[in-house]
């Protein structure tokens, strides 16, 4: 990843940092009782895998609750039955939380409703997030809890589905309605996520990923308990990955107010962007797109933030100072924040601010140039071509709009950096098989979805490493193999250069390691 100094055959590490990069001669003049020579025997070592879009506070909360995806859950009689094992063994009035149910993946092709619920666990309040985590099932019992009925509003922002008896069906759409139920859980304490934060780490060590960000820290309401847990591994030792804090625009008020802001902390917890949301998911049918669904007539989702508000929003955060990265999967809502950005750059200019885009799935030609006029840096959520592009081109959007989700190969061409992501919980965290579904889309049916998108191997790889380093104003101390650099680092069975690009995803990580400390090898 260092242009200079493309490929090596040697490096040594001192302290955390890289020494003697390609400088074979100088590091053979150390003697072996001062250092450990290792011999990789021809092995292939790449920069640490860089993680720019994932919830990994929020995937350890799913370590604790019902795993609702298609993978294990193939039917909604199933579900049911894994509900009702669940509330065997739960004490009546407690929770039952599950998590990664898809409509679309499973045999019935249908919502979950609270008589669905109801039937399972008629005692226990039930809540089930849709593995877009933009949707989510409530049962009876929750409504109850919550104070939701058939007189509730729909907040702004969220929708709450109804039967045609104006009764709430148990599916609340978007984070504003989720909420309404959400707040009702007990939180998970700082020592839970602790606990479960290092049972998480791990995960990502053994995918070759020494740096994450953590998307939308504050979207479950418990940025406090989060942060401090965060902190407290950071203290002991034991956070082991370097983690970029992404957090709700709703919590950065009360960082600003205080002076803090983007950059501030450490090489191991930063403070990072602003985080706000202009859209849903595509899949759950609440992004904002141009023209409609191909599913739904008449149908093409909404904003959340209504322009003038979203406007306010983004100049705010511009004006103080702060990276502000955005949530947008339509082109409607893509439209909708660059027309902001620009908006807030004419108002108050500023050099440098790298405002990212997170999934921007429907960017245009028109879009990409406009990001690149305005230094606004997409996060491509590709693997929704291998998950869901099958879909996207039969249900949703239909093949021509299906083939431009993603839009990485006219980035490209377009000189437009990027970085690509997980968005784990909603797809596994694997770098590997995001740059496979980068250099080959194709579909889990093997089917290729727009393949003038597809990109090389190397382009691939700079959007985990040097690029993702960049969107956090962090590309002079990792991203890349170069003295003084952080030495982040996995050992990778194959070099990705010279296999078939369709033996990407199989290619093995050997070791992973950060700041020179081995994290991860395989058993
Ligand atoms: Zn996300």
């Amino acid at each position: 990843m260092n242009p200079e100094q493309p490929k090596v055959t040697t490096f040594g590490t001192f302290k955390n940092r890289f020494l003697g990069v390609g400088s074979d001669q100088f590091l053979k003049t150390i003697p072996g009782t001062m250092v450990e020579h290792i011999d990789l025997q021809g092995k292939t070592v790449i920069p640490g895998f860089i993680e720019s879009h994932n919830h990994l506070s929020m995937y350890a909360a799913t370590l604790l609750q019902l795993d609702c995806r298609a993978e294990t859950v193939r039917d909604i009689e199933t579900l049911k039955r894994e509900v009702k094992n669940t509330a065997i063994q739960t004490d009546s009035g407690q929770w039952i939380l599950g998590f990664g149910y898809d409509d679309t993946l499973i045999s019935d092709c249908r919502h979950l409703n609270c008589s669905d619920l109801d039937v399972a666990a008629p005692h226990h309040p039930v809540l089930i997030m849709h593995v877009s985590a933009h949707l989510a099932y409530a049962n009876s019992k929750a409504m109850v809890i919550s104070g939701v009925g058939s007189e509730t509003p729909d907040p702004e922002g969220g929708h709450i589905d109804r039967d045609q008896a104006g009764r709430p069906s148990g599916l609340l759409l978007e984070p504003a309605a989720i909420d309404l139920v959400k707040k009702h859980v007990p939180k998970l304490n700082t020592g839970q996520y602790r606990s479960l934060l290092k049972r998480a780490i791990p995960y990502y060590h053994r995918h070759g990923i020494t740096s994450s960000h953590d998307g939308a820290i504050g979207y479950t309401k418990d940025a406090p308990e989060i942060i401090e847990a965060y902190r407290h591994l950071e203290a002991a030792g034991e956070l082991g990955l370097r983690v970029y804090m992404t957090i709700m625009h709703s919590y950065y008020d009360q960082l600003t107010s205080l002076g803090l802001g983007s950059a501030f902390g450490s090489d191991l917890l930063k403070l990072g962007s602003v985080k706000l949301f202009q859209d849903g998911s595509i899949q759950a049918l609440t992004a904002a797109l141009s023209d409609d669904y191909l599913n739904r007539p008449g149908h093409r989702g909404e904003c959340i933030h209504p322009q003038e508000n979203l406007n306010h929003l983004i100049e705010k955060y511009h004006r103080l100072g702060l990276q502000i990265a955005v949530h947008a999967n339509g082109d409607r809502a893509i439209d909708s924040v660059l027309q902001a950005i620009d908006r807030a750059q004419h108002l108050a200019p500023r050099g440098d601010c790298r405002h990212m885009l997170i999934h921007t799935q429907m960017a245009t030609l028109d879009h990409v140039r406009r990001m690149k006029a305005l230094q606004v840096i997409p996060s491509y959520f590709v693997n929704h071509v291998f998950y869901w592009g099958d879909r996207h081109r039969d249900l949703f959007l239909g093949q021509e709009r299906a083939n431009t989700i993603d839009p990485l190969g006219t980035s490209l061409r377009e000189g437009l950096p990027f970085t690509l992501h997980s968005d784990l919980p909603v797809t596994p965290v694997d770098p590997l098989a995001s740059i496979h579904n980068a250099v080959n889309r194709v579909t889990r049916q093997g089917k290729i979805l727009g393949a003038d998108e597809r990109i090389p191997v190397l382009e691939a790889f700079k959007a985990y490493t040097v690029n993702a380093a960049f969107c956090s104003f962090e590309e002079n101390s990792k991203g890349s193999i170069v003295d003084g650099q952080l030495a982040d680092f996995a050992i990778i069975s194959d070099n990705p250069l010279s296999i078939s690009p369709d033996k990407i995803k199989e290619i093995e990580i050997l070791g992973t390691y950060v700041g020179g400390t081995k994290v991860y090898e395989p058993r």
